[in-house]
């Protein structure tokens, strides 16, 4: 039996400057212990304009936390106005990428095609694509999340050979639950997850879709992360609003205590 390791990934969104960021991940690597990581991998995916300061301070005290980015252009280089290529996240040794992202697909016209190009882009560049999918309340009240999610994990892995496709993390974040407070069950999170490990099985094998972690998110907290990750197909959370409190997010990678 595959075991997977749970990823705890705090997306900051936009929140923390470079100066906060050095703080928030003095406070974790101060909390943080062996025993932690060997449970658990912690990662955190601050602004861009913070990833220098949280490289240098990685680097510097061996730190076993993560980093990445919240998101990658789908180009290497060029003019591309405003953009951060994946060769540039890799340059400042970022281990994932978030892709897809509801706020991405929902203020920045982000389709499943331009998701799948982005992940495309991060296997480029050595980094781990963390491809969010999940649908809006008008979905689940027409109970179509499954084959709506279902949708959007084929467009965002189109030609992604399966030697890639095992070492991807799938976040299932259905929008209502994203910063809004209302969690979904840990029965709802396990329906879609198990549908998406499923799906990967069909597309690729039940030995790559057993190595595939699939996360979690929307409202995630400590009071409720246990029995979320009591799923079988849950492997982690990918923690927006609750990251933001070094002692919450904490709480959450001890989820077990
Ligand atoms: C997110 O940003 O991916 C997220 C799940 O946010 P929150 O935890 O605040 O709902």
């Amino acid at each position: 039996m595959t075991t997977r390791t749970p990823l705890m990934a705090g997306n900051w969104k936009m929140n923390l400057n470079h100066l906060e960021a050095i703080a928030h991940v003095q406070k974790l690597a101060f909390a943080l212990t062996d025993k932690d990581y060997d449970a658990v991998e912690v990662a955190v995916l601050p602004p861009f304009t913070d990833l220098r300061s949280v490289q240098t301070l990685v680097d510097g005290d061996k730190l076993k936390i993560k980093y990445g980015a919240q998101d990658l252009s789908a180009h290497d280089s060029g003019a591309y106005t405003g953009e951060i290529s994946g060769a540039m996240l890799a340059k400042l040794k970022c281990a994932y990428v978030t892709v897809g992202h509801s706020e991405r697909r929902q203020y920045h016209g982000e389709t499943d095609t331009t998701c799948n190009e982005k992940v495309k882009a991060a296997f480029r560049h050595g980094l781990t694509p963390i491809l969010c999918v999940g649908e809006g309340l008008d979905v689940r009240k027409a109970g179509d999340q499954v084959a709506y999610t279902l949708a959007q994990l084929d467009g965002g892995l189109k030609d992604i050979p399966a030697e890639q496709a095992a070492t991807i993390v799938i976040a299932y974040e259905p929008v209502w639950a994203i910063g809004t407070g209302e969690v979904a069950t840990p029965e709802d999170a396990q329906e879609v997850c198990g549908a998406v490990r499923g799906r990967l099985a069909e597309v690729y094998s039940q030995d790559v879709a057993d190595k595939i972690r699939i996360q979690y998110g929307g409202s995630v907290k400590s009071g409720n992360i246990a029995a979320i990750m009591a799923q079988p197909d849950v492997d982690g959370a990918l923690v927006g609003g609750a990251s933001l409190d070094p002692e919450e997010f904490v709480k959450i990678v001890r989820f077990r205590d």
